[in-house]
């Protein structure tokens, strides 16, 4: 009798330490400030005509679950395809913030527009998310500086310089990873005096998807610090989305940021592999096989996606890596939510953000080095950038 009432007393015991331990988690990552830098809900959700003000049974975004996930600050990614970069994308860009400051008008009790980070903390207090703009794509300015004031006065506080392709003024990692000599690669004159208007401005330069040879152009040109929004470490996933050794010194060098891309595809070198054996797996001889990789993952069944995504240690292995090489200064969250078709296993939407803060718990970063990661890097290189 003594002895059950004993092992009794032990296993509330342990399952009180259990509770304790999930609950930590939890408020550890409520205490923090949750910032994501790189979101595409705006071309993958709100301009197909989705109300992102409730909760939807598809792709990763929405308030409802940014609130679950509890994100303080978001950047929304504004994104125009090549097609239109020399007649239409400055526009397409305008409409897109037109779009958001109507889901935003919409709820004004749970998101808010911010342009700056003394608006970014009133705005927080409050219990809101504050809303952040990134232009993804220096089309959209349409090589005018005058273009890229109109997109800052409008909210903008970073632009990635080109995304998959080149521009009359900068190149692309897409493009420049096709050859080896620096011919024709970088920033052009008209660049540089676009990197120099984005300091006078406050605006912050990103990073993600420029060529090496534009981005150490940048480096040359910038006096502050720069952004990566949402890449990985190239040593650990040869991807030229990823960033080498060398970039990574430089960017520590320069004081500046990058934010960790959660796509399974930067993460994991056997991802597409895996997905075109999951798709033979299932479709047999019936497959359409001219389809890329992430053509073929939206085909799959639940359970084969699944299979597919990435497990978080990939994520975790990648944020170990850059804070071994860079220091915790410089390591951030990008996650390019509904940019995606495949996120790690437990991050399968923006709701599920908590079970990042539990596993880096879990490998035992301490408290204050979790919080840098998760927001303040972010939100210290965005005051550096301001005036
Ligand atoms: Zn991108």
């Amino acid at each position: 009798m003594g002895k059950d009432v004993l092992t009794f007393g032990i296993i509330i015991l342990l399952s009180g330490i259990g509770m304790t331990k999930a609950q930590e988690y939890k408020s550890l990552h409520r205490e923090l400030k949750v910032v994501d830098g790189h979101n595409d809900v705006i071309v993958n959700s709100i301009l197909k005509g989705k109300d992102i003000s409730n909760r939807l049974d598809v792709n990763h975004t929405d308030i409802p679950r940014l609130k679950e996930g509890g994100v303080d600050v978001q950047v929304f990614a504004v994104w125009s395809d090549d097609k239109k970069w020399k007649t239409g994308a400055f526009q397409h860009a305008n409409d897109q913030i037109d779009a958001l400051e109507k889901v935003l008008a919409k709820n004004p009790e749970r998101i808010q527009l911010a342009k700056n980070s003394a608006e970014i903390d009133q705005i927080t207090k409050q219990g809101k998310i504050a809303a952040v703009i990134g232009i993804e794509g220096g089309n959209m300015i349409e090589s005018s500086i005058a273009n890229l004031e109109v997109l800052y006065n409008r909210g903008a506080r970073y632009l990635t310089l080109t995304w998959n392709y080149d521009l009359p003024w900068v190149t692309s990692a897409a493009i420049e990873s096709k050859t080896k000599s620096n011919e024709g690669k970088g920033l052009s004159a008209l660049g540089k005096d676009i990197i120099r208007k984005m300091n006078a401005l406050g605006m912050m330069v990103d990073l993600s998807h420029a060529g090496e040879k534009t981005f150490y152009d940048v480096m040359e040109t910038t006096t502050k610090p720069v952004l990566v929004s949402h890449s990985n470490a190239y040593h650990l996933t040869p991807h030229f989305r990823n960033l080498k050794d060398a970039q990574l010194v430089a960017l520590k060098k320069n004081g500046g940021v990058v934010g960790v891309n959660f796509y399974s595809g930067f993460l994991d070198k056997n991802y597409e592999k895996r997905v075109k054996k999951l798709y033979r797996k299932q479709f047999g001889n019936k497959g359409d096989y001219t389809l890329s990789a992430s053509s073929q993952y939206e085909e799959l069944t639940k359970e084969y996606k699944h299979e597919a995504d990435v497990p978080m240690s990939h994520l975790l292995d990648h944020i170990d890596y850059l804070v071994k090489k860079i220091g915790i200064d410089h390591v951030a969250i990008g996650s390019d939510y509904d940019g995606i078709e495949s996120a790690p296993q437990g991050l399968e939407d923006v709701s599920k953000l908590p079970n990042l803060t539990k596993s880096l718990l879990n490998r035992g970063y301490k408290k204050e080095d979790i919080a840098k990661i998760m927001g303040l890097n972010f939100l210290r290189i965005l005051k550096e950038n301001e005036n």
